[in-house]
């Protein structure tokens, strides 16, 4: 094979090849390419809102619903925002659940017509050490056959983490207090008495690093995280996959991207729901919470984002 000539670069000899406004202008101008928005799912209200300003006829209705949805997407924002802060002592962490993928998945006709099994995937993403590397992605996985996907597992992960995040942490010379966790608003796993009462019971019974615990919660329909980057890579390769027939494919693909924590071989599933109650030291905790639920509007702070927090201080 004929070896191919390459011309030196011309920075060889600390000369600017051209600005980047050139290359900027060269590239919109002369190149038929485009980048299309990456999709997201829009949110109901915002949708709603918008559609009814749109139809209002009466212009003192339409500044109200102007208002109300000007109201909304600033309190998303500041979920956003407070997700990228950069705040001293603090660890900021965000968790979510990955789309149940199917198992087995098969480009078979019949698969349509039969009920597969589902596998679960509840990811962490450090986001304080900006950077979604797999030192800081920690996905934690199951099948529908093994467990289910309610606090008892969301609960059960979030522990086995939390004492990750400690081993990580408490060797430095200045380990961080306060950890910020963010999740979405969904009462069935993570915005519970039961997610509450965990946390709470960590803060009181666990030898932690840190003091203060904080839940935050994004307005309805805004809940776009990192952890939602990361799943976008996984799907981008389960995608180009079209038979999967056990649940270590899977593993191997999460690895590409994440630590992988499986059932009974890294974390075990606790019955959070039946014994965090039954624990009398924190009877009154709980039933703090359970006033909690009833107030949680009011647990909406200025800047928008639903906050409870886990103090040691209570
Ligand atoms: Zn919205």
């Amino acid at each position: 094979m004929r070896p191919v000539a390459h011309r030196k670069p011309s920075y060889v000899h600390n000369q600017s090849t051209a600005s980047l406004s050139k290359y900027y202008d060269v590239f919109c101008k002369n190149f038929n390419l485009s980048f299309g928005h990456p999709r997201q799912d829009v949110c109901s209200f915002c949708s709603e809102t918008s559609i009814k300003i749109k139809n209002e006829i009466d212009i003192e209705k339409k500044v109200d619903l102007e208002d109300v949805l000007l109201d909304h997407k600033n309190k998303s924002k500041c979920f956003s925002r407070m997700m990228t802060e950069k705040l001293p002592n603090t660890v900021q962490v965000c968790f979510d659940m990955m789309q149940n993928q199917p198992l087995p998945k098969l480009s078979v006709t019949d698969t349509f017509y039969s009920r597969q099994a589902w596998v679960y995937n509840l990811t962490f993403v450090i986001m304080s050490e900006n950077d979604q590397s797999k030192d800081n992605c920690y996905l934690y996985t199951w099948h529908e056959g093994e467990s289910g996907r309610g606090p008892n597992e969301i609960g059960s992960a979030l522990i086995h983490f939390l004492e990750i995040l400690e081993e990580r942490y408490k060797t430095k010379s200045r380990p961080p207090t306060i950890l910020n966790l963010y999740s979405d608003s969904c009462s069935g796993q993570n915005k519970n008495k039961f997610i509450m009462g965990l946390l709470l019971y960590y803060m009181n019974c666990k030898d932690t690093i840190f003091n203060k615990i904080k839940h935050i919660f994004p307005v309805r329909g805004h809940s776009y995280m990192a952890a939602d980057q990361v799943f976008g890579r996984i799907e981008k390769v389960l995608h180009k996959k079209e038979i999967i027939v056990c649940p270590t494919q899977y593993h191997d693909i999460f690895k590409q991207f994440c630590q992988v924590k499986t059932y009974e071989n890294d974390f075990k599933v606790y019955n959070i729901k039946d014994a965090l109650p039954k624990t009398t030291s924190f009877y009154e905790d709980i039933f703090k919470l359970n006033e909690l639920e009833s107030i949680e509007d009011s647990a909406i702070n200025e800047e928008g984002a639903c906050i409870y927090s886990e103090d040691t201080s209570y």
